[in-house]
């Protein structure tokens, strides 16, 4: 849908040979180009003056929607202010408040907060805090950790150990040694088409004890999942599932991650997952909502009494030997202050909350339209599910995506799935035009 009023908004495309784009076909994507050069609210604009309804928050980030003004001028003034104070022995306000902002609306017990780059840090470093934590509690033999099938954790060497995404790892060698996964929790001829969290399933959480009976409670270092997997599709967990995993690590001395990478920052319709599901783990990792998209950044969040473990030996001693030159970086702090206040300042994960039977009633309308085989949601994150073209998966997902790009529409595809995560500003009606533009894709794909 070309935008007649924003012929204004076109721009002559780069020379596009030298980048080599992230997760991404570059050769049919610099034969057919989509390229955006402006954003707001709840819009993207591309190069050939298309206005695109962003109903994935750029890539699960942008909770608050597009450059919203309160966190631009936050970066601005904070560029104008100090661009940069050492992270390793010096600090800056800004580092500080937003650490105690974060902790605020965190769940109760979970009170610091370690600053990283991205979420495949985040998740690198909670892992090695959680070694170490054991290393200084007298338990150096806990080594292993497990994750879970189709669990994406980023793109790290640890993320990639603990993930569960075969195309992700495949490359790569043989990863960190001493990682087991639990089996995911999807099921078609169980919980297809359920609405919230499926019923089926919490039994998978006993799998956890068996790995764990394998190598013996003392060898485990720690489990990582996510709460709600996005990545690999948007798959909610079973009724009681995170209760059991929660109980079993308990129970172990296993400490237990949450990657609230996606998940985080009223997604759900709370401040984060675990504080939906009254499930809270050790340690919480983010990054992706927490600045809305606006700087990188990410965070670790830990219980008091991890942080308090690492509080001993000599006064003068560097605790933990980790950080990142950018960890706390001051423009990301600032961006990251002004996004909570405004998260706040507009009851945004109450919003989010007060759209989710609206949302679900949306997406499950489009169950019966060719090709769906299941629909799930939760808060404001959703997924239809489509049979994939005979062998050729991913493609008819794919196809879809391009369609609606061309239709004026953005969503994120991961296998033959469809996954929507709209900005918390999102109106109804655009979540009814949204519908519209998938089923008259999915009736002529
Ligand atoms: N963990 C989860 C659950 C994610 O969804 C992602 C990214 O989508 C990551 C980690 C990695 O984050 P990043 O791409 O910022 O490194």
């Amino acid at each position: 849908m070309l935008d007649e009023d924003a012929t204004n908004l076109s721009i002559d495309l780069p020379d596009m040979d030298s980048y080599w784009m992230p997760f991404t076909g570059n050769r049919y994507f610099k034969d057919n180009p989509r390229v955006i050069h402006r954003a707001e609210g709840m819009y993207c604009w591309s190069h050939d003056g298309r206005k695109l309804l962003d109903m994935v928050a750029g890539l699960w980030c942008c909770n608050a929607g597009h450059c919203d003004p309160r966190i631009v001028s936050a970066i601005q003034e904070q560029a104008a202010d100090l661009d940069y104070a050492m992270a390793f022995q010096l600090g800056h306000p800004k580092a500080f408040e937003l650490a105690s902002k974060l902790t605020n609306i965190a769940p109760e017990g979970i009170d610091h907060a370690f600053f990283v780059n991205s979420g495949s840090e985040a998740v690198d470093t909670a892992m090695k805090m959680v070694l170490a934590y054991h290393r200084i509690k007298g338990e150096g033999q806990r080594i292993r950790f497990i994750g879970r099938e189709r669990g994406y954790h980023g793109v790290g060497f640890g993320g990639i150990s603990v993930g569960g995404m075969s195309p992700n790892r495949k490359m790569f060698g043989a990863m960190l040694p001493g990682v087991d996964h639990l089996s995911h929790t999807h099921n078609l001829e169980h919980n297809a088409f359920s609405r919230g969290l499926p019923s089926w399933g919490e039994h998978l959480a006993d799998e956890l004890e068996n790995i764990i009976a394998l190598h013996d409670p003392s060898t485990i270092a720690g489990v990582i999942i996510e709460p709600i997997a996005g990545s690999a599709g948007v798959l909610l967990p079973p009724k009681g599932y995170l209760e059991k995993i929660r109980e079993i690590c308990t129970k172990h001395g296993i400490m237990l991650i949450f990657d609230e990478v996606i998940c985080a920052f009223g997604r759900t319709g709370d401040a984060f997952a675990s504080s939906r599901f009254n499930v809270i783990p050790d340690i919480i990792t983010t990054a992706k909502g927490l600045t809305s998209g606006t700087v990188p950044m990410g965070a670790v969040l830990t219980r008091n009494d991890i942080y308090d473990t690492f509080m001993t030996g000599p006064e003068s001693a560097i605790e933990f030997f980790h950080g990142y030159t950018y960890s706390g970086h001051p423009l990301a702090a600032a961006a990251g202050c002004a996004t909570l206040d405004a998260y706040i300042e507009d009851d945004m994960f109450n919003r989010a909350l007060s759209l989710e039977e609206k949302f679900a009633d949306a997406l499950h309308s489009l169950k019966g339209e060719p090709h769906v085989i299941d629909i799930r949601s939760l808060g404001l994150i959703g997924a239809v599910e489509l049979t994939p073209i005979e062998g050729q998966p991913t493609a008819r997902a794919i196809n879809i995506f391009r369609d609606c790009y061309d239709k004026g529409l953005i969503i994120r595809t991961t296998g033959d799935t469809i996954a929507f995560s709209p900005p918390l500003i999102v109106e109804e009606q655009q979540i009814e035009e949204t519908i519209e533009i998938i089923k008259a894709s999915l009736r002529e794909a």
